[in-house]
């Protein structure tokens, strides 16, 4: 993999060695030698509709899709407190889709999911693949809006809401999903193990092979992290059909 200069200052913040080969002047990254771098409890009374539960939704095109989001009231205290719906952005025949929890503050006032710092971090984290936001990859998450103070998604909200995902997902027709964070690693698989668990294996979503990997914003706080993250990015790339 030819690697940028921009790409090599983004590895090394990463905490990700980078070498270039003696015989070549092709760069990798990580040793020489290595295979990849170092690099609700539910509410006491029913506050959720069918949202995207509607055999409907299936059918829907993209624009069709997105109107019925943003109208969407299925979650009455998601739908009362939200600024707006962030409905996912991001090229939309993309081989990678990126898929996190909910939307924050940030991601609620501006309507596109990952922006503010943690959002900066994962676009370095795509840059280091050589991908941007809008080339190749769709970035979404698992709610459509936000939970009030960040709390975590309700399983009955992740419910009402996954519908809309998985049509995303028909559309876009991905080759590799990434989950950010354990609470979209946990969603998606309808699991309870812990991410520590949860990464390092393949599993499958819709048919779609799918790595579990780091939060951008625990990355933030946990940056020696950052190597396993590139790590669980590596893998994802070798989904790659
Ligand atoms: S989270 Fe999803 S299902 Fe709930 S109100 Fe928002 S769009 Fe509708």
């Amino acid at each position: 993999m030819l690697l940028s200069v921009r790409q090599r200052r983004i590895l090394a913040d990463m905490g990700i060695p980078v070498w270039r080969s003696r015989d070549t002047s092709a760069t990798g990254i990580g040793p020489p030698g290595a295979e990849v771098s170092a690099a609700g409890v539910p509410a006491a009374a029913p506050e959720v509709g069918s949202g995207a539960q509607d055999s409907a939704v299936e059918t829907l095109d993209w624009e069709a899709l997105e109107a019925r989001v943003r109208g969407c009231q299925a979650c009455t205290e998601l739908a009362r407190e939200r600024t707006q719906t962030v409905f996912g952005v991001g090229d939309r025949r993309a081989r990678w889709l990126f898929i996190g929890e909910a939307p924050g503050a940030e991601e609620d006032r501006r309507g596109e999911p990952f922006v503010g710092r943690a959002g900066q971090l994962l676009d370095n984290m795509l840059l280091a693949l050589g991908l941007d936001r809008h080339h190749d990859v769709f970035i979404a998450n698992v709610l459509k809006c936000r939970p009030p103070g960040n709390r975590d998604p309700k399983p009955e909200e992740s419910a009402a809401c996954r519908g809309y995902l998985d049509r995303q997902i028909a559309l876009i027709q991905p080759e590799v999903i990434v989950a950010l964070g354990r609470i979209a690693a946990q969603s998606l698989l309808e699991s309870e193990e812990p991410l520590g668990r949860l990464r390092g294996s393949e599993h499958r979503y819709q048919g779609v092979p799918l790595v579990a990997t780091y939060h951008p914003a625990y990355l933030l706080r946990k940056p020696g992290d950052k190597a396993r993250a590139w790590q669980d990015l590596q893998r994802a790339r070798s989904c790659l059909a």
